[in-house]
């Protein structure tokens, strides 16, 4: 099999299977718990939650384990708005891009029925959100803005700190996340946690275990827990907390980090390869939004007259993954909202492929892909 899917979910790292068993039999009990084997969970967990936080530079304490990202920025998201509307803060305007991952947009609407209002920010072709737009939009009802880092999609990839900079020199008091999912152990980038309240992490985007994720929020910004219960992680996300899962989330992230140049150099070979190998093959090809400012990890294309369905079939058929939209939109048939969002015609939205890379692809790979490639259309 051939793995071309890695913006959906990566495969566990090697070291992360050599490492699965043993953490999971030494640190299975409840962190809770009084007794000795709860208090060798809670070390443990206190060292992974200081490694996370040592990777970023942010206090540990400001770090909290959920379940994945999804969970996450529910919790942030919602969690704030309540806040607002507890503490009568009267400010009700939340501002999302029009590309944003479900998890954001579709959290972010469903405040509406509770009074908020949800402004949506257009990036350009490029996937790039205009700066002075930005400034334009927001006002004295802001209450929160929701920028991600690099886009699940089209790969395209947002200065934050220079768009949080933005929003803080309009209000400091605003909430500024930015759903880092696609950008965390990947892409070298240091946030600047003066302007960014929130990012997030999902383990199962950068080689850990799924359900294992992790917010960081600014402590200046109070949110109301959405999920009540033993009061776990600070109250911010009740329910026993997964630490075998945080420990290889640590380690995960901690062994990206230490590989990020060479990984990133190795995904960008890989991306170049496989366009300059269809084009050696005289595929007739679109790229879906220019490669300036792009993932090395996300090649959005599209195949002129072929539907994105019939090629990850046959793709398919001969052991090849690769998907069109996000995994979780693929669900919904209807077309990428987010392509939409960014004006590429609409004949070519259906053919559009999403092949998302990882540092565990080679050449040889990439290879076959073209050649299998070429051969379906022929
Ligand atoms: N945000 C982005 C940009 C994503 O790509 C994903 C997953 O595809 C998510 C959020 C949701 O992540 P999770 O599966 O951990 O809930």
């Amino acid at each position: 099999m051939i793995y071309f899917d890695n913006a959906a979910t990566t495969p566990l790292s090697p070291t992360i299977i050599d490492q699965i068993k043993n953490v999971n039999e030494q640190f299975f009990a409840n962190n809770s718990s009084m007794h000795c084997a709860g208090k060798k969970s809670a070390e443990a967990l206190k060292d992974a939650r200081d490694k996370v936080a040592d990777v970023f530079g942010f206090n540990s304490n400001n770090l909290y384990f959920t379940s994945g990202a999804t969970e996450s920025i529910n919790i942030v998201i919602k969690g704030f708005a309540n806040q607002m509307q507890m503490t009568k803060d009267g400010r009700n305007q939340i501002i999302i891009s029009s590309v944003e991952h479900p998890a954001v947009y579709n959290a972010a609407y469903s405040l509406q029925r509770s009074g908020f209002e949800i402004i949506e920010i257009e990036p350009g072709k490029d996937g790039i959100i205009n700066k002075l737009e930005l400034t334009d939009l927001i006002n004295s009802k802001t209450c929160m803005v929701c920028l991600m880092h690099v886009n699940n999609e089209t790969g395209a990839i947002n200065d934050v700190n220079k768009l949080a900079e933005i929003v803080k020199c309009k209000n400091n008091n605003i909430l500024f996340l930015s759903d880092s999912v696609q950008s965390i152990g990947k892409i070298p980038y240091r946030f600047n946690f003066d302007l960014i309240d929130s990012i997030i992490m999902s383990g199962h985007k950068f080689y850990a275990p799924k359900g294992i994720g992790a917010l960081y929020l600014n402590p200046k910004f109070r949110i109301q827990p959405i999920v009540h219960g033993g009061g776990q992680e600070f109250t911010f996300r009740s329910g026993t907390v997964n630490v075998p899962g945080a420990i290889l989330l640590s380690k995960a992230l901690v062994e990206c980090y230490n590989n990020i140049n060479s990984n990133y150099r190795k995904t960008l070979e890989l991306k170049e390869f496989v366009l300059s190998e269809l084009s050696k093959l005289g595929v007739d090809y679109i790229e879906t939004i220019s490669r300036e400012n792009t993932s090395p990890y996300i090649l959005s294309l599209a195949l002129c007259g072929f539907r994105s369905d019939l090629i990850i079939n046959k793709l398919s058929e001969k052991g090849i993954c690769v998907s069109s939209k996000s995994a979780c939109s693929s669900l919904t048939h209807t077309k990428s909202r987010i392509l939409e969002s960014m004006n590429v015609p609409l004949d070519i939205i259906d053919n559009v492929l999403r092949i998302s890379f990882s540092p565990y692809n080679n050449k040889e790979e990439a290879k076959e892909l073209c050649y299998q490639i070429n051969t379906i259309i022929q």
